[in-house]
């Protein structure tokens, strides 16, 4: 799944890190990167979204022509 990330909505709070340390960081301004391409755990990575306090990350699951590839 392809992930976004509202940089403007990210407080920095490292949830997302703590429920999916392989596919999320905080870089230096304290605002959430992807550092795998979406390609953990996705349940891990669900998590994260949902427990994002401001509901910074989005999940945009891949299409079948997507996932083929
Ligand atoms: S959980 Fe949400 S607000 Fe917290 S660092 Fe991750 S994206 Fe930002």
């Amino acid at each position: 799944m392809r992930i976004q990330i509202d940089r403007e909505r990210c407080m920095g709070s490292g949830s997302c890190q703590f429920h999916a340390p392989d596919t999320f960081d905080l870089d230096a301004d304290c605002k959430a990167i992807v550092v795998d391409d979406g390609t953990g755990d996705d349940q891990a990575i669900r998590n994260a979204a949902e427990n994002c306090p401001t509901h910074a990350i989005v999940l945009v699951e891949a299409t079948e022509t997507e996932s083929t590839n």
